[in-house]
């Protein structure tokens, strides 16, 4: 073989296998995502490997193409992604960036890596380019929930915390306001069961839209802090109370009403709750609870209204958890004691029965009347062990005086809502009775309407068999709230009380003389006893005698007292 040939065969060889190498690059490129540009230093030329035409429509050959790609991405991104093509001026040896293409929605990754020589001279360049469009939307969409409420689009609390600080921070440095309001859609819950929570949410939805809308400033934002509560924030630099503002135009936007996909068109009112920076609070969170605490204000005064928060407001609200804790510990420990005031048959002033009514022993001896703490055990639930005791102790206290005694008078218990709800509580009611030997009708229950207006079905089927077993039911504070006489027709009663509230003025003011006389007619021709209740005067007694009410209850004839004392009375009554 000449020396000719030989070389010619080793340049075949040679070529074969570079031609291998760059089908085996070439397979790898094609193979792995996006495209390569591979520049070697020392000539003004770029090689592309992969899939560049997935990206670009046009060739990439040398450096002046480069200026094709910038003009393709988005403006934002443009400094970005010339610092990564031009990576070597830098002197570093990798950067990235990531692009939106103009034209297209689509976002790509240019990842650089220079190698050096020797000298620390650049000797080539591969930018990697890849499609990351998936993984931004996946991004996007995570964003969009750790900022935003599903529901509403509006803000979600995490974020408007934040902005709230933010706020903060800006109103300390400029001496300014920040005002926090809670604004809560009033009798929501008469949509949400009337309409369904589908209707519900989208009453929410709308009403976070038309939020959104009046936001339109800067320095104000919204969010959706739960179901149907709503919270905003105003950086409020001028102090010019733009907070009222805000409400007055919410309240005319309200006139209109919410067109619901059902077809229903919704009219409803807020009630808005306000903390301001600095006066409430210098702290975000707080802020937003004092604003949510004063709405209970304005709710409590029959809704639709703004309210400020104030220092009272808070001493009122910590006092009646104070009171709150008090009183489950009272529960607990038992610290309970009835008193009993007598009731008298008007004329013959013979004795007609007891009230029994409770007591709670404080702490240092004081005994609190139950006006303080019924409330709030009526809200807390905890009225349903309070009750079960009272009903207990006052059949226990008379069957002990039955027999001590030896006549029959009526013990009557006051019973609240709670209690009749419970389904135990005839059982638990006629178990008691039998244990102490006690004639069921010896024993009275009073109610009240507020009893009746939550469930008057439950309610008024649970007193028919009460009364089945010869228990007694009387209705309690008789002209105070609705007072509807339909009650009087379809409930089993026995007794009706008049209201004290009545039995105040009615020796000053005539109206009250007619309305009372009125009432016992009714009684009368129905066929019920009557009580007056709260008789403090000789003078009140005499007209309530005069005018044929049975039974008088009242400080006249004695107040509520501990049972050794009543015993006196017992004592000294007809047998
Ligand atoms: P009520 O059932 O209408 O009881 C009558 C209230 O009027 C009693 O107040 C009694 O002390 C008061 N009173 C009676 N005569 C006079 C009077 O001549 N002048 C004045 N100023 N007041 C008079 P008390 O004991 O403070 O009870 C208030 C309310 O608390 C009761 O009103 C009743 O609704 C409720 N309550 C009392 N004990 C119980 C109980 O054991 N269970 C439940 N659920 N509620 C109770
Ligand atoms: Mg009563
Ligand atoms: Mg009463």
């Amino acid at each position: 073989m000449s020396e000719m040939q030989y070389q010619l065969g080793l340049l075949k060889a040679m070529n074969q296998k570079l031609t291998e190498k760059e089908r085996m690059y070439n397979a790898i490129c094609e193979s792995a995502e996006g495209a390569f540009l591979y520049f070697p230093m020392d000539r003004n030329q770029i090689v592309t490997l992969g899939r560049l035409k997935d990206f670009f429509s046009f060739d990439i050959k040398d450096c002046g193409d480069l200026q094709r790609i910038l003009d393709e991405v988005d403006d934002a991104h443009v400094m970005d992604l010339r610092r990564v093509l031009y990576l070597e001026k830098s002197g570093r040896g990798t950067d990235a960036a990531e692009c939106q293409l103009k034209s297209r929605r689509m976002w790509l990754r240019f990842s650089a890596r220079v190698s050096f020589d020797r000298d620390g001279k650049p000797a080539d360049k591969v930018i990697h380019i890849s499609d990351i469009t998936k993984q931004r939307s996946r991004d996007e969409e995570l964003l969009y929930m750790a900022y935003y409420d599903g529901l509403t689009g509006l803000y979600n609390r995490n974020y408007f915390v934040r902005m709230l600080g933010e706020y903060i921070r800006t109103a300390e440095e400029t001496n300014s306001v920040v005002s926090v309001m809670n604004i809560d859609i009033d009798e929501f819950n008469k949509v949400n069961d009337g309409l369904g929570i589908v209707m519900g949410d989208e009453l929410v939805q709308q009403f976070g839209l038309m939020l959104k809308d009046l936001c339109q400033e800067k320095n104000m934002i919204a969010c959706h802090l739960h179901r149907d509560v709503f919270c905003m924030a105003i950086y409020d630099p001028a102090g010019q109370r733009t907070a009222d503002n805000l409400y007055r135009k919410i309240r005319d936007r309200l006139m209109e009403p919410f067109h619901l996909s059902d077809g229903s068109d919704i009219t409803v009112t807020v009630s808005v709750g306000v903390a301001e920076y600095p006066e409430a609070s210098h702290s975000a969170l707080e802020l937003i609870n004092y604003a949510e605490l004063v709405v209970f204000r304005v709710k409590a005064a029959g809704r639709n209204g703004i309210q400020y928060f104030n220092v009272p407001i808070l001493d009122e609200f910590l006092n009646s958890v104070e009171l709150e804790n008090k009183l489950k510990q009272a529960v607990i420990n038992n610290d309970f004691i009835m008193y009993y005031q007598p009731q008298y048959y008007t004329g013959s002033k013979r004795l007609r029965g007891v009230e029994a009514l409770v007591r709670w022993k404080g702490s240092d001896g004081e005994v609190i009347t139950p006006g303080t703490f019924i409330p709030v055990a009526e809200k807390n639930g905890s009225i349903v062990p309070i009750g079960k005791w009272v009903v207990e102790e006052s059949i226990r206290q008379y069957a002990r005086w039955r027999r001590q005694f030896g006549f029959p008078f009526i013990m009557s218990i006051n019973i609240s809502a709670l209690q009749y709800k419970k389904s135990s509580f005839v059982d638990f009611l006629l178990s008691t009775l039998n244990n102490y030997q006690v004639s069921p009708s010896e024993i009275e229950l009073e109610i009240t309407e507020s009893v009746l207006i939550d469930d008057f079905a439950t309610v008024s089927e649970r007193l028919k068999v009460l009364r089945s077993y010869g228990i007694r039911i009387s209705l309690d504070d008789f002209g105070t709230g609705f007072s509807s006489l339909s009650y009087l027709k379809k409930l089993p009663i026995d007794t009706l009380k008049i209201d004290k509230s009545f039995i105040d003025t009615v020796m000053t003011d005539a109206p009250t003389r007619v309305i009372t006389e009125a009432i016992l007619n009714m009684v009368k021709a129905l066929g019920f006893e009557s009580i007056a209740e709260g008789v403090e005067e000789e003078q009140q007694y005499n007209y309530l005698h005069s005018i044929g009410c049975d039974v008088i209850q009242g400080y006249l004839f004695g107040r509520p007292q501990p049972p050794e004392e009543l015993e006196k009375v017992l004592e000294g009554s007809p047998a």
